[in-house]
């Protein structure tokens, strides 16, 4: 199954992309999560995104085309993939129908979580991430079950995003607002797109994101 989850900075992308992959086995693509792993190895595509990501603007188009293009072509694709974070622009959207078509794939659903943007900032700001396995918490929303300690592997050290703070966030979400939701409706004319309210609890969302996923594979 190929996915793909958009939405607004905070809407629970990862946090849902994290069950799906669970469920069914299949790789979160985050290019978020690659910038950032480019970023601390120092690499040039790190370098250069660096200052990009701090200041909440997009990275080139051409790079982040290259990055997923070559990350789909990896075997633990080969079953299905969650893009997570791409495509933010309609150059990407377009460069993302053509590689999927060049290689016979498709996406089956374009999940869409909408939410109330007052509450984004609250979700950026108490987030926080296991160091060494990269599960997601939230100092209200998704604490550990026992307090300190990963839930999934038992890890201690937690770390929070340089870009998680309320002067990006904002810049993150009109970035968002100026270029990512305007390919909504790439995916609302073919059908492919459907919406969950991210507004409710964790595991609501997941849910809804589940039957939305049942009821297509009947279809
Ligand atoms: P995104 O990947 O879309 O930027 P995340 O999945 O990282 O967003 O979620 C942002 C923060 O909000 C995380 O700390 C997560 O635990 C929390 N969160 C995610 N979904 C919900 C929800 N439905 N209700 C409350 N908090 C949530
Ligand atoms: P995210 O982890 O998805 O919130 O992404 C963090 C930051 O990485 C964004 O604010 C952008 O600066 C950069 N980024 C991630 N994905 C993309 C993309 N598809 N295109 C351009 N920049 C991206």
């Amino acid at each position: 199954m190929n996915l793909l989850l958009l939405g607004p900075p905070g809407a629970g992308k990862g946090t849902q992309a994290q069950r799906l992959m669970a469920r069914f086995d299949i790789p979160q693509l985050s290019t978020g999560d690659m910038l950032r792993a480019a970023v601390a190895e120092g690499s040039a595509l790190g370098q250069l995104a660096k200052s990009i990501m701090e200041a909440g603007d997009l990275v080139p188009d051409d790079l982040m085309i290259d990055l997923i293009s070559e990350r789909i072509s990896q075997a633990d694709c080969a079953n299905g993939f969650i893009l997570d974070g791409f495509p933010r622009t309609t150059a990407q959207a377009e460069a993302l129908d053509t590689m999927l078509g060049d290689r016979t794939m498709s996406l089956d659903k374009v999940v869409s979580i909408s939410v109330d943007e007052d509450g984004l900032v609250e979700r950026i700001i108490g987030r926080y991430s296991c160091v060494d396995c990269g599960a997601g918490y939230h100092d209200t929303f998704q604490q550990p079950k026992s307090e300190g300690i990963c839930d999934q592997c038992g890890g201690k050290k937690f770390s929070r995003r340089k870009d998680d703070n309320r002067e990006t966030v904002l810049s993150r979400l009109n970035t968002y607002h100026q270029q990512t939701a305007p390919i909504i409706p790439h995916y609302e004319a073919d059908g492919r797109l459907v919406q969950v309210d991210g507004m409710a609890e964790i595991s609501a969302v997941g849910d809804a994101i589940m039957a939305l996923l049942e009821n297509s594979r009947d279809d």
